[in-house]
């Protein structure tokens, strides 16, 4: 068995200018970045604004393992098998953070023979894009430090900064930090500490942009602190606004490379699923609805996060109308759902699929809140039985949902045909009657009451008093028309990571409430969330290396 680079290494690239005029995009439009990257002009959008949209297929998951079941591997193979099956196709995904990739995750160029590549250049620097974004964000730090050094005119409170600092790197040591340590001339002495650049407010900022007004705006209302009033002091305030935007100048275009079977691919743009929204930017989604008749996209985690935040804050600030839903599930995924270890998920257990399907079936049900229609991919593993995945079919007999089996990872777009004409024939179903969970006009306890009860089964939502304190402050502020996002463990429907399956009878308990003003929304955290993720003992960066004359090992 190849692993995961040797595939990529073999394979037969054609050159991005080529790849890029299949869909219509020539001379200025195309930025290369040597010869399998580019960057596509704003313009092209604009250009085609008159252009009907193409239809939008999002990329779901049931909760879960810690390996990650699929979404991207699924997304890519079936971009793959609708060109296969002659539909003009684009894939959407977000781009890989360093942090996991040299941590326990691996890259996340998708797998096997459903991969986006160059997948060595996507995993590592690729076009820059979190490097500007670290960089804004670290310029935004320096003129809030330097204010303060300088006199603090804005009467910023010292104990009231809210803007940290980030670097894109799993490095638990950065986490609590103090600054300004020594002399006067070394600024003001404060404790501070870092999150990992994806989950920079910057980030989910340049993946909601709609333009680069537009990224100004949101960046500019950003709020650094609050001053000794209470009042938000914004990036805006700290006249910060202009050389962040002309520092992401590049970073807001979307990167164009390819699937291993040259499917054009736009990857831009990596927010975190947690505190942040988990999608691909809007504004290569929509570029790919004017130029593709297909396009699929991703959303982080599984469906109960991923797909909520996709429909009620990515489509609706995008104006997006998706058209279909695949949900992917793995046997093994299932069978840890069901109660199985993580040791024993390679041993046959159809009892324990079919326990565990309760949480697959628990999603098809969710995801038809949103009105959109659904078809499960089952995403075949070697170690994957006859008896398991008809296990899976029955459990979703009555749900009027097709399962079929997705062997793209081993066999590419090949793999992925029969979910590629199911997913045709879904979006063929007319217009798309998509609709949010909830309207922005109902107070935010409301609107978490709602996603709490109606997504995760919860019987209701207990508040930390410094909570309740904060979405007072945050209704006094005026944001309570934003819409929430939810800050939750990905491995279960509950904030508690071992209640698997469709666990029931419990309550979500908020910790905190956070507002990205600029972003747009509220982050409601539930239970302890890493922004600044640590590595493991042993780290895959310790497996990785190239060679002399250019092999690259152990990035996967
Ligand atoms: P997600 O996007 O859901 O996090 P990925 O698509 O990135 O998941 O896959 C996670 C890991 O599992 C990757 O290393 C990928 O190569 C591997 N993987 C995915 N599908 C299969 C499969 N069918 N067989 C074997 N390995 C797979
Ligand atoms: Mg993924």
């Amino acid at each position: 068995m190849k692993t995961d680079v040797q595939i990529a290494q073999e394979a037969k690239l054609q050159p991005i200018a080529q790849v890029a005029e299949k869909l219509g995009i020539t001379g200025d439009e195309l930025e290369l970045y040597g010869n399998h990257k580019a960057k596509v002009s704003l313009s092209v959008l604009k250009d085609n604004q008159d252009k009907p949209d193409g239809k939008l297929i999002l990329v779901t998951a049931i909760n879960p393992t810690p390996a990650g079941e699929g979404k991207t591997t699924t997304n890519v193979g079936l971009s793959m098998a609708l060109n296969y099956i002659g539909k003009k196709t684009i894939t959407t995904l977000r781009e890989p953070s360093l942090g996991p990739c040299f941590g326990v995750k691996g890259g996340a160029a998708g797998g096997g023979y459903a991969q986006v590549v160059p997948m060595d250049d996507i995993n590592l620097h690729f076009t820059g894009d979190f490097h500007a974004i670290t960089s804004a964000h670290s310029l935004l730090a320096a003129l809030l430090d330097n204010h303060l050094h300088q006199g603090n005119l804005l009467n910023i409170d010292l104990d009231r900064i809210v803007w940290r600092r980030v670097v894109d790197m799993n490095d638990r040591a950065l986490r609590m930090i103090t600054v300004g340590q020594g002399s006067r001339a070394n600024g003001v002495e404060r404790e501070t500490g870092y999150d990992i650049t994806v989950a920079s407010e910057i980030m989910a900022i340049l993946c909601l942009a709609s333009s680069l007004t537009d990224l100004k705006e949101r960046l500019g209302r950003m709020i650094v602190a609050y001053n000794t009033e209470g009042k938000a002091v914004t990036a805006a305030d700290l006249e910060a606004t202009g050389a962040m935007a002309l520092l992401l100048k590049d970073a807001i275009k979307p990167n164009l490379v390819q699937t291993l079977e040259n499917t054009p691919a736009f990857i831009h743009g990596g927010p975190f699923a947690n505190i942040a929204h988990g999608c691909n930017s809007v504004l290569a989604t929509r570029t790919a609805l004017k130029l593709a008749d297909y396009v699929v996209t991703e959303a982080g985690f599984g469906a109960d996060l991923g797909a909520e935040k996709f429909f009620d804050i990515k489509c609706r600030y995008a104006e997006l109308k998706p058209n279909a839903v695949v949900i992917v599930a793995t046997v093994r995924a299932l069978k840890m759902n069901g109660g199985v270890v993580k040791t024993e998920l390679s041993t046959e257990n159809v009892a324990a699929v079919e326990s565990g399907s309760a949480n697959l079936i628990q999603h098809l049900e969710n995801l038809q809140k949103f009105k959109v229609p659904v078809v499960v991919a089952l995403n075949k593993f070697p170690t994957d039985t006859e008896a398991e995945f008809s296990a899976v079919k029955k459990a979703c007999e009555n749900k009027n949902v097709k399962v079929i089996l997705s062997d793209v990872f081993s066999q590419g777009g090949k793999g992925g045909e029969e979910l590629a004409r199911e997913v045709v024939k879904l979006c063929d179903m007319g217009e798309s009657q998509y609709q949010p969970l909830y309207p922005l006009e109902l107070p935010i306890e409301k609107k978490i009451e709602t996603i709490a009860t109606e997504i995760y089964r919860a019987d209701g939502v207990e508040y930390e008093p410094e909570a309740k304190k904060q979405l007072d402050e945050i209704v006094a502020l005026g944001f309570d028309h934003l819409p929430v996002c939810m800050a939750k463990t990905q491995y279960s429907f509950s904030d508690d990571q071992t209640l698997l399956g469709a666990p029931q009878d419990f309550n979500i308990h908020v910790k905190e409430v956070r507002l990205s003003a600029g972003a747009g929304f509220v982050v409601v955290i539930t239970g302890a969330i890493m922004t600044m993720p640590g590595l493991p003992k042993v780290p895959a960066a310790n497996g990785m290396d190239i060679t002399e004359d250019g092999e690259i090992i152990g990035l996967s």
